[in-house]
């Protein structure tokens, strides 16, 4: 495009941030997700994983917790097969919750509502949203978002918070690291960020030998189902479902070819609901 002198402040204001972004990156702390993207992470890995744990120990005591056998031994089938791929120590949590959500935090915890376990139709369904969890952990989007937030305005004070959840600021810092719906504060993961939780999911299903095909079915089921009441987590996908399944198409043949190796290496698991 013909650049007319008075666009040009402006593109050197933007050349000079990329600039400082790079500086800072430099002088600071610039990680790469699983997909390649560049991303700032001011917190240290194990401030955010103590805030996972810290997080998820007050949902433990706040929320009812389902001990159906059945329930508990299906969701943790699935997610022992995922983390195996991932490694470290996962704790895995069925909450009585009729909604259809899930989520995962930094220092391994995944938490899984009754409600999404009736809603899908098999293993493959149920590793697709775990894995799209997981993979908001393993691409740190919890600490991306406290860093913005510190980048503005909050400050350290968020760590701190997070052992409050019954201030305010305490329920900003839960809702930053992915469990906000459960305070009624709704933080949702930018576009970005889904797209990634999505496509690293794919991935990780396809790895542990679950059927990749089924996280198309399960978004056209979850599109089918949402009119006008999508569970809070993929609210910011918003009006995305088309964009979501066509990106989990378009990577389609590269995670059949994981699963495909995943099998022949004998990945092959059972889980029944
Ligand atoms: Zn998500």
């Amino acid at each position: 495009m013909y650049e007319t002198p008075e666009t040009l402040p402006k593109a050197m204001t933007k050349h000079l941030l990329i600039k400082l972004i790079f500086l800072l990156c430099w002088l600071t702390a610039c990680s790469t997700t699983p997909t390649g993207r560049s991303q700032l992470t001011f917190l240290f890995e194990h401030e955010v994983d103590s805030m996972g744990l810290q997080a998820f120990a007050n949902l433990k005591q706040e929320k009812p917790i389902n001990h159906d056998v059945k329930n508990n031994q299906f969701v943790r089938c699935v997610a022992d097969s995922l983390t195996r791929e991932v490694g470290g120590q996962w704790e895995v949590v069925v909450f009585e919750d009729k909604t259809l959500n899930a989520f995962a935090l930094p220092g391994g915890k995944i938490g899984v509502h009754t409600g999404l376990i009736a809603f899908v139709d098999n293993q493959d369904q149920l590793a697709t949203v775990i894995g799209h969890e997981i993979g908001h952990v393993l691409a740190k989007h919890g600490n991306e978002r406290m860093s913005q937030q510190l980048g503005t305005q909050l400050g350290v004070s968020l760590i701190q918070a997070v052992a409050a959840p019954q201030t305010q600021l305490g329920q900003t810092a839960i809702s930053l690291l992915g469990v906000g719906a459960q305070y009624g504060i709704i933080m949702p993961f930018s576009r970005l960020q889904e797209s990634e939780a999505d496509i690293i999911g794919q991935e990780l299903m396809a790895k542990a030998g679950f059927d990749p095909r089924q996280s198309i079915t399960l978004w056209q089921k979850m599109e089918r189902h949402g009119q006008g009441q999508q569970p809070a987590e993929f609210l910011s996908t918003h009006p995305a479902y088309d964009t979501r399944i066509q990106d989990l198409q378009a990577h389609l043949p590269k995670a059949l070819a994981l699963q495909q190796q995943a099998l022949l290496s004998g990945k092959t698991p059972q889980c029944h609901k």
